[in-house]
């Protein structure tokens, strides 16, 4: 099996090594220089994609953030999996927002501004505090702005009016903002026979609006309510593959933010901690394979590397600890790889995540600090 992939970092990667064991091979298309490369070795292997969709036997995508006429183009052949709608909805909160209505799942309330007196009717509608975002092109928590009170509304203005004018089918997506308890994530898949098989549900952490830590979690309830959403959004886009929902938890009950449809980050601790992995569950699902087990073998947690190109030996040598990198180029803030921490039991994952504050630095892992303190 032949599978091309649009995009080309990280997560092609990843899905080249998970991919490897079964036989299946990744060529990533670079959706900027418009080569084929290697996912590995960033090695160019052609360029366009005319004759890298016709040596293809599956295409999928590795984030949302594509030029339609590219999805277009691998629709046509149709070997692309999931579809451009479900990609189009990752890439555009009105469409997602759209989405998350027509699937009946809990979300904020919102309104959609393209001018000045949409404005007034989102601050009348939603009410504040809100959260405006862009609805193209935002992620990490780029894009947005907080409105507490009516003071800062002219200024915020001027900042969304820029962000409006620089992208023709630019808007903004004004938000409840969600007293929330914390953030979960759900990521599964769904195969090309409609059976759906999702991971334990992750908490996570955000510094800065970039994920830091995110951890697998036992809990029945939020679990079960996770699921009915996921399995309501997938189905309604007859989704094959994997698909990664964000939501808030509120006092137990879960509302989504935002989907990813795509292998996530905060899944990334499935290649410890699960029986089968999300990439290569992804790869199964969009090669018409069966879905491998999604269970939980040990707790996991994961923890970012941001704009860092080592780690100490220390934390190589932690009983747990497995380090991957990306093989990016060192750059401030960047997502460089990621360490994934496994334990016999919740406490010891616990303590072996808090022993960690002591090899890493504070303002690299901030989250493991909090954690360690919070333990400690
Ligand atoms: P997003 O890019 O939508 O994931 O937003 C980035 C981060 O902003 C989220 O991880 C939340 O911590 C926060 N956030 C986003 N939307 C809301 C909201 N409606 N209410 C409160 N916090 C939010």
């Amino acid at each position: 099996m032949h599978v091309l992939v649009l995009g080309a970092g990280q997560l092609a990667r990843m899905m080249s090594l998970a991919g490897a064991p079964l036989n299946i091979e990744i060529s990533a298309f670079d959706v900027n220089s418009e080569n084929i490369v290697h996912p590995l070795t960033q090695t160019v292997l052609g360029h366009g994609l005319e004759n890298a969709i016709a040596q293809a036997d599956v295409i999928t995508a590795e984030f949302e953030h594509i030029p339609h006429d590219v999805l277009d183009v691998c629709e046509k052949s149709g070997k692309f999996l999931p579809s451009t709608e479900a990609i189009k909805a990752g890439g555009d909160r009105r469409i997602e927002k759209a989405l998350l209505d027509d699937s009946q799942v809990k979300n904020a309330n919102y309104y959609i501004i393209n001018n000045r007196e949409d404005f007034d009717a989102a601050i009348a509608h939603v009410k504040l505090p809100m959260v405006l975002k862009s609805a193209l092109g935002g992620y990490d928590g780029k894009g947005q702005w907080r409105l507490k009170s009516l003071d800062c509304v002219e200024s915020i203005w001027q900042e969304m009016a820029e962000c409006i004018a620089a992208t023709p089918t630019q808007a903004i997506v004004a938000e409840a903002f969600i007293p929330f308890n914390r953030e979960v994530s759900l990521v599964g898949a769904r195969a090309k026979d409609g059976s759906v098989s999702v991971y334990p549900l992750a908490e996570n952490i955000h510094t800065d609006g970039v994920l830091s830590l995110s951890t697998a979690i036992d809990d029945l309830e939020l679990q079960s309510q996770a699921k009915q959403m996921f399995t309501a959004i997938a189905n309604r886009l007859d989704y094959v593959g994997v698909l990664a929902l964000e939501f808030f938890d509120v006092n137990g009950q879960l509302l989504v933010n935002e989907i990813a449809p795509r292998v996530h980050n905060s899944g990334h601790w499935t290649q410890q901690g699960a029986e089968t992995c999300q990439f290569e569950n992804h790869l199964r699902a969009v090669c018409g394979l069966p879905l491998g087990c999604t269970k939980l073998v040990r707790p996991t947690a994961m923890i970012n590397i941001l704009g860092e190109d080592s780690v100490p030996d220390a934390l190589l040598s932690t009983e747990g600890c497995h380090v991957h990198w990306y093989g990016k180029e060192k750059r401030a803030g960047r997502k460089m790889g990621h360490i994934n921490v496994c334990a016999q039991s919740t406490t010891d994952l616990q303590h072996t995540l808090s022993a960690l504050a002591e090899v890493l630095d504070k303002a690299v892992y901030p989250a493991i600090h909090e954690l360690a303190k919070s333990v400690n």
